[in-house]
């Protein structure tokens, strides 16, 4: 049977942390009012406790953006669940994200406890985190390189302490598909009361499979992906939300799932916060990138001019952006040529177009890209 899968949108709080990324708390809610159009069940708002602006940001968010679940990461301690609560309190849903480490690495040279008092904190910050708000979400950080019976112990005990989702972060980028899902599985078979939480995932590109590890937890059945816009996020950044959704949607009777996505606000929301953060989109970006559906090479331009789905899995309209573009080098053929001068509103003959297509490809070798001016210097001339 089909399920759904929910999108938590993490672009205001890991993504906020790219480098150079920092927003505005106006910004910030602009942002949040786009995520609402788009779609998304969780909007990750911030990290109120990490500055005053944050906390009212996150406030602001709570208060005017309607939809959503709204949360913000606390770090598992008293006085960071406080912040989160006291910040998203005035949300319709609101949620507390706490986040602590489950990894031997972690608790080592970061906490340096031993696992079995990073079990009972991490138990007693859901416990208090649970008298506060009835939506509580434990991520067990670095679980891809903890130890997996360990694991399964921390993600049983959160449960019963009262966390209504359990998230499964590969803080460090370092799973691979096949690997990821079968640890999503083997929590779904391992865990006793694993159905009593919503299990979600959070997967980190530093090996440039986050996407591809998000989408195997989603066949292994995860029920959420955490994943923000343009795959922004810590160092390279976590799995992009709109090749997640498209990866979903395009590949439904596989995955079994869908999201509730508005995929044609996928476009521009990547444009409004490319704008915002200053952070560009490479050309070549799945999805949302300016070449997504560019034709440059005369064999592929002939097959999409005659059908779209000759060289298109899925249309510009359905992710809001501008249309096919046909770019003209010195790689295209007749037909492409033909059909970008009847857009300009030129009749073409078939002779005229033997000799047009020969001038064409002098100006094209010399021009590398030939635009509508020079394709109106070459009807004058
Ligand atoms: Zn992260």
């Amino acid at each position: 049977m089909e399920r759904k899968v929910f999108i938590f949108d993490t672009t205001l709080r890991d993504g906020e942390q790219s480098p150079g990324a920092s927003l505005t708390a106006s910004e910030k809610i602009e942002i949040a009012h786009q995520l609402a159009r788009l779609g998304v069940d969780v909007i990750e708002a911030g990290f109120p406790a990490s500055s005053p602006g944050d906390f009212n940001a996150v406030c602001e968010i709570a208060k005017s953006v309607k939809g959503p679940v709204i949360t913000a990461l606390a770090r598992a301690v008293r006085s960071d669940i406080d912040a989160v609560w006291e910040s998203v309190r005035y949300a319709e849903r609101p949620r507390i994200h706490m986040v602590l480490g489950s990894s031997d690495i972690h608790a080592r040279s970061k906490f340096r406890r031993s696992r079995e008092e990073l079990l009972e904190m991490g138990v007693q910050a859901v416990r208090y985190a649970r008298t506060l708000c009835p939506d509580v979400e434990y991520s067990t950080e670095d679980a891809s390189r903890s130890n997996r019976q360990y694991l399964f112990q921390v993600v049983e005990a959160v449960i019963d302490a009262g966390a209504t989702v359990v998230n499964i972060p590969d803080t460090v980028g370092w799973s691979v598909p096949a690997q990821w899902g079968r640890l999503i599985s083997d929590l779904r078979r391992n865990v006793p009361n694993i159905d009593k939480a919503i299990l979600s995932v959070h997967c980190h590109n530093d090996l440039g499979m986050a996407v591809a590890n998000s989408l195997a937890a989603v066949k292994a059945g995860a029920q959420q992906v955490e994943c923000a816009v343009n795959g922004l996020g810590e160092r390279a950044g976590n799995a992009s939300l709109e090749e997640v959704v498209m990866g979903i949607k395009v590949r439904q009777p596989y995955y079994r799932a869908h999201t509730d996505i508005v995929t044609s606000e996928l476009c521009p929301t990547s444009q409004m916060v490319s704008r915002l953060t200053g952070l560009a989109v490479a050309r070549n970006k799945a999805i949302v990138g300016d070449n997504a559906f560019a034709h440059s090479s005369g064999i592929h331009q002939d097959g999409v001019l005659k059908s779209r789905d000759n060289y298109e899995i899925f249309s510009p309209e359905d992710v809001g952006a501008n249309g096919t573009t046909i770019v003209l080098t010195a790689r295209s053929g007749r037909h492409a040529l033909k059909y970008r001068l009847e857009s300009l509103g030129y009749r073409v003959t078939t002779d005229d177009l033997e000799h047009l297509h020969t001038r064409f490809l002098h100006m094209a070798d010399a021009k590398k890209v030939v635009d509508d001016h020079d394709l109106h210097a070459l009807m004058v001339g």
